[in-house]
């Protein structure tokens, strides 16, 4: 059978749109790949990892194009693109929904599931392609509460190392399973489709939101960390460091959203929120008010501007409020940019993980959106990301890798022991190294995190 999609090599028409046309992060990188192949359907898939074989080239893969480090873009190796594989079919009977990896989570896939009175606890921004996203683990809706939503996968469909395609369940090449859910760009294969146990719609969404001035951060935060394990775990709590819509400038925004079925029970999920000791001061309260999820991801589209240029990190904390709010209030205060923005996200009480690849998070997950659109800003406003990162440091435990870039800073992502057994079956999966696998300067640095190297 012949290949259906179109192939770019390196310096032929149409090879700069192939290479750089998908990818979110307006910061692209000089990277490329010497073949672009944008696959048709599976049978392409495996006819592109044979091809790659055979030509002695390096296997990369995208789907939604949205890692902000472009993890697709290698130098020199075969990219095989995704972005025609779209379907998605849903099955009453189990609550199942077999996706395409390159379908986006928000945009394409939560529409379709809500006009059935379904949802999946996909990634926040709508635009993120749920290949990178599920890989990694998912830091969907309400991760707090319902979970990684790498944990909602049941099932997937493979093309391996040796072009070859499987089913992967929790019988079936259960290694590739347990591999698929966190180790992101270290999987051995190519997903071709994802299998995921959807949930109901909650039938009465709630929010409420605080905005602060920013002068309230530390009190603000500290105040959160003593409370948010005793918030209902159907509440996602978060607070930012933004310019609210309609406020000519930063603010701390305290924002609690309620998956719930009544207003009655949002009201009372959300109202721990009424306990801020800041609430004298707030610059604008909304309580308990009802919401949808197609406003909230407007919100996000708003917040993470396609084009703009991206530098982000992350940090899993840990210690008292004492030793972790001090060394946030900077990173929340000083952004070198409007656009620019830090997100506090609950993850407490910590739920226990299901035994895969991912492996590592704490009650708070902390990160930074550092955005910018004019090139001359660069160093500045990576030196500022590196310097807030670097700050946490004695309260960070590692990075999640959906907002990290190795190239920038490699952190400790795995636990250690998921973290040998993953290099045990990418060895065996992939004993070639056909893919090409973590983006980073340093192969021996990765899963470290290099102060500990030194204590
Ligand atoms: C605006 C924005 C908002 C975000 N919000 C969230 C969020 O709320 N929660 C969260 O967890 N993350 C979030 N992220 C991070 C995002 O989930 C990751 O960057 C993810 O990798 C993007 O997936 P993608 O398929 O779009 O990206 P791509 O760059 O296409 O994929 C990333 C990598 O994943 C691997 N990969 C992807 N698909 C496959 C496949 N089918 N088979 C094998 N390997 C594959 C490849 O190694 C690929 O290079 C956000 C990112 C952006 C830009």
């Amino acid at each position: 059978m012949s290949f259906k999609g179109r192939v770019y090599r390196k310096g032929e028409p149409g090879y700069e749109e192939a290479r750089v046309g998908r990818i979110f992060n307006g910061r692209s990188p000089e990277r490329s790949p010497e073949l672009i192949v944008f696959a048709e359907d599976e049978e392409d898939v495996a006819q592109a990892v044979r091809l790659a074989r055979a030509q002695g080239l390096r296997l990369a893969v995208r789907a939604g194009g949205h890692s902000w480090a472009a993890w697709s873009l290698r130098e020199g190796a075969l990219l095989l693109d995704l972005s025609r594989l779209q379907g998605m079919a849903y099955d009453e009977a189990t609550g199942v929904v077999a996706v395409a990896p390159a379908v986006q989570g928000g945009a394409t896939l939560a529409p379709y599931l809500e006009a059935r009175g379904r949802m999946f606890h996909g990634g926040h921004c709508p635009t993120v392609g749920l290949g990178g996203f599920l890989l990694q683990g998912g830091m969907g809706w309400n991760c707090r509460g319902w979970g990684w939503a790498a944990e909602a996968v049941v099932g997937l469909e493979v093309v391996t190392a040796e072009g070859e395609r499987v089913r992967a369940n929790a019988k079936e090449h259960a290694d590739l399973y347990w591999a698929a859910r966190g180790a992101g760009p270290g999987f051995p294969g190519v997903v071709t489709r994802f299998y995921l146990q959807t949930r109901p719609l909650p039938r009465a969404l709630t929010q409420t939101t605080h905005v602060y001035p920013l002068d309230c951060t530390a009190e603000v935060l500290a105040w959160l960390q003593e409370v948010h394990a005793q918030v209902d775990p159907r509440v996602e709590l978060v607070a930012l460091s933004l310019v609210p819509p309609g406020f000519g400038e930063r603010a701390l925004v305290v924002h609690g959203l309620a998956m719930v079925d009544s207003p009655a029970e949002g009201r009372e999920a959300l109202a721990p929120l009424e306990t801020s000791p800041a609430l004298g001061k707030a610059l604008l309260r909304q309580v308990a008010e009802p919401t949808c999820f197609e406003d909230e991801r407007r919100e996000q589209l708003r917040q993470n501007p396609e084009g703009a240029r991206y530098a982000v990190d992350n940090a899993w904390l840990q210690g008292p409020p004492e030793a972790v709010v001090p060394r946030l209030v900077e990173a929340f205060t000083t952004p070198p940019t409007p656009e620019t923005f830090a997100l506090w996200f609950s993850m407490a009480p910590l739920r226990p993980l299901p035994d895969m690849a991912l492996s590592l998070q704490s009650e708070i997950y902390f990160a930074l959106y550092t955005i910018w659109r004019d090139p001359a800003d660069d160093a500045r406003c990576r030196g500022w990301l590196a310097q807030q990162m670097r700050r946490l440091e004695p309260v960070t435990l590692g990075q999640y890798l959906g907002d990290s870039d190795f190239t920038t800073r490699s952190l400790r992502f795995m636990r250690e022991e998921n973290w040998a057994r993953l290099q045990a079956i990418r060895a065996q999966r992939d004993p070639l190294g056909l893919f090409v696998g973590y983006l980073t300067n340093d192969e021996r640095r990765l899963n470290r995190n290099p102060w500990e190297d030194h204590a």
